[in-house]
């Protein structure tokens, strides 16, 4: 039976990381010179990991699927980045913002690795604000701080509603430089699609060149993977069209652990669904709700009058609301965490109080906040994400309330890593969303930022080199070696086997059917009997995938529907291990629901005493299920409990 060891130094917990790296080995500049490390990705994780290295004096080579990697995902995030810094004086510290993660990810994850990202959290600001990142400030140039779910601090630091873009261009602006001064290569437009290991080890990747279809080999002494998270296996989702789980898929395929797949985190306030062929779903930021009030009608007469615009949101009595929020959580109101927040919406749509003609949504009014604050203050705070409302919606959030819905967000599981951030797979490392990260079973707004940034700006930079320094004597590998050779052949076969179906239906008519699948039966909530379900009908859909797919086009050219296609084939086998994993955790906890568990209030009812582990499975072969591994968690300073937010 293998053993997880995540290595996690001796010590006491704020002493850990400063302990490891003072007896990490290091690597000096003549060699850093010699070693190659490919980065895989450049949203804010991989762009901040490849400007540091590259900075560090590595020979970096630095891949993403876009033209630009100014247009990687991380450039959506619109909310805010989480720092402990204590700016407002509220009794903030490095160990609140712990005690909070570790609380708020519902005890699923690893103290020693979430106190070093609070103690890390201060670091990026200080870095990026010298980046001349343009960050929010008080009258007196001081930077300003909003409040996030989970949260009795303002400890969110943010620029207008497009924190992600600047922050990407503060890392893109550091990576440009390390380009132009020759350390890092930049290789946009390519699909990475395998990894390559030479004796166990991770030397190299695969790509498909996006523009000429060529299949072009890679190779480095580590390669980082950067790519970000698989909530697209939902088909809609809020992440970027082109997210996908195929190079950390492959990374499972060849020996790296994957960490609680089925750990997703549904948002409370997006755009809800309206159309049967929408392909994307609108994030509205969870900053919004510092200022809007959730609420539905408290009677089903309005409901009714509501959905068919007999009246309008304004003329219900506020005596006739039902601030579900205020009234179930008074502590934490609106600002109740993303699962909790969720799960109430759900609640009262599911009891029939959804106020749109769909029945599946709820309000977030600003009525009050714009009455007190004046619209001034409420267009400087969220004025862009207003817009992107009225753009979409056709009703402007100043005069009627937004209607919002939860949706697929961000995906907590990925490949698992041990405390230097390291697979089970020497020599390969993952990042930012991609691994299995420090939100535990839910992700608190304003961490995933924190988390890229502090993997990529500090923690891989400062552990990679305890694993390079052994590697100093390891000449450069040949690209041509037999395994690069025979993991292009695979590739290659794999896409003349996707291309040549010929059959009849869109990869997207099979995306979407996975989508609608996983988000029924393994979505926001989950059965016994739905997720043995879904185990039954995911292999049929499989089957049918491979036996009647169209994809137009051919190999040797651009071709997005192969590329796709690549994408739907890695997400169908993605789903199976999702619903497994979702199976085998018979317990409730963050944004992983199972209707069986549950307090009498409705609330998530953990089971700490069997499921206080982190899931990682192994791959098994293609006709065998994968294996799960458990890595026991210890909390030797934050004792956990019955998440409370009332
Ligand atoms: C709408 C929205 C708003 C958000 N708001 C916030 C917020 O306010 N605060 C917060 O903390 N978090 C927020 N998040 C979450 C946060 O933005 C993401 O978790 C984070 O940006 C992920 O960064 P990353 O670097 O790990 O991955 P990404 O930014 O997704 O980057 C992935 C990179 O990998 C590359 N890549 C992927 N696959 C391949 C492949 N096969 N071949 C080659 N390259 C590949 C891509 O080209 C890209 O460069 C938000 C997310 C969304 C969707």
């Amino acid at each position: 039976m293998m053993r997880l060891n995540a290595g996690i130094p001796e010590g006491p917990i704020a002493d850990k990381w400063t302990a490891y790296r003072s007896a990490a080995k290091l690597v000096n500049p003549n060699n850093k010179r010699k070693l190659d490390i490919i980065v895989v990705g450049t949203g804010l994780a991989g762009a901040s990991a490849a400007a540091t290295l590259g900075q560090l004096g590595y020979n970096v080579k630095v891949f993403c699927y876009q033209d630009t990697p100014r247009r990687a995902h991380s450039i959506a995030a619109q909310g805010g980045i989480n720092a402990a810094k204590n700016y407002p004086n509220d009794g903030d510290s490095v160990y609140r913002l712990f005690y909070d993660t570790i609380k708020g990810g519902d005890y699923r994850s690893r103290e020693a690795n979430v106190y070093r990202l609070a103690e890390v959290s201060n670091q990026i600001i200080d870095l990026c604000v010298a980046q001349g990142v343009p960050f929010a400030r008080e009258y007196g140039g001081l930077l300003t701080n909003r409040s996030f779910g989970g949260a009795q601090v303002s400890r969110t630091f943010y620029a207008r509603g497009q924190t992600g873009q600047q922050l990407l261009l503060g890392a893109y602006s550091a990576l440009s430089r390390q380009i132009d001064a020759g350390n890092v290569t930049l290789y946009n437009r390519r699909d990475v699609l395998d990894m390559v290991l030479v004796d166990g080890k991770a030397r190299g990747i695969i790509a498909r060149n996006l523009v000429t279809g060529a299949i072009e080999r890679f190779a480095a002494h580590a390669v980082v993977l950067a790519t970000g998270g698989y909530g697209n296996v939902f088909y809609l989702s809020t992440n970027a069209m082109g997210s996908n789980v195929s190079p950390a898929w492959s990374a499972y395929k060849k020996g790296a652990l994957f960490g609680n797949p089925s750990f997703t985190q549904i948002h409370p306030t997006c755009i809800p669904v309206h159309g049967e062929f929408q392909s994307k779903l609108t994030l509205m930021s969870e900053s919004l709700r510092n200022d809007g009030r959730i609420w539905v009608p408290a009677y089903k007469k309005d409901v009714d009058r509501l959905r068919s615009k007999e009246i309008k949101p304004s003329e219900i009595p506020d005596s006739d609301r039902d601030y579900y929020l205020e009234r179930r959580y008074p502590a934490f109101g609106n600002l109740v965490p993303r699962d909790v927040a969720s799960r109430a919406a759900k609640e009262r749509c599911d009891a029939g109080y959804g106020v749109s003609s769909t029945g599946f949504a709820v309000f977030l009014d600003f009525a009050d906040a714009i009455k007190r604050k004046g619209q001034g203050t409420i267009d400087a705070l969220y004025g862009n994400l207003f817009q992107m409302y009225e753009q979409i919606v056709a009703d402007s959030p100043y005069e009627t309330p937004m209607m919002i819905y939860p949706a697929v967000h961000y995906t907590m599981g990925g490949l698992w890593v041990d405390y230097e951030l390291m697979t089970t797979v020497p020599g390969l490392y993952a990042i930012g969303e991609c691994n299995f990260s420090d939100h535990g079973a839910n992700r608190l707004g304003a961490s995933a930022l924190m988390q890229g940034l502090a993997d990529g700006y500090f923690i891989l930079p400062a552990t990679i080199s305890n694993y390079l320094a052994a590697e100093i004597h390891t000449p450069r590998f040949d690209p041509d070696g037999s395994e690069f050779t025979l993991a292009a052949e695979k590739v290659r076969e794999r896409l003349v086997r996707l291309k040549n179906t010929g059959g009849k239906q869109s990869v997207d008519h099979y995306h979407r059917q996975l989508g609608r699948l996983m988000w029924e039966n393994c979505g926001m909530a989950r059965s016994q009997p739905g997720l043995e379900e879904a185990l039954e009908r995911l292999p049929l859909l499989r089957e049918e995938f491979h036996a009647n797919v169209c994809i137009p086009g051919s190999l040797d050219e651009y071709n997005p529907e192969l590329e796709k296609a690549w994408r739907v084939a890695d997400f169908l086998e993605l789903g199976e291990l999702m619903v497994r994993d979702a199976l085998q955790r018979r317990e409730s906890c963050g944004g992983h629901f199972r209707e069986e568990y549950q307090t009498p209030d409705g609330e998530a009812l953990r089971n700490d005493e069997d499921f206080t582990f982190v899931g990682a499975w192994e791959y098994k072969g293609k006709s065998c299920a994968a294996e799960l591994h458990r890595e026991d968690l210890n909390f030797e300073v934050v004792k956990p409990s019955q998440r409370s937010y009332k």
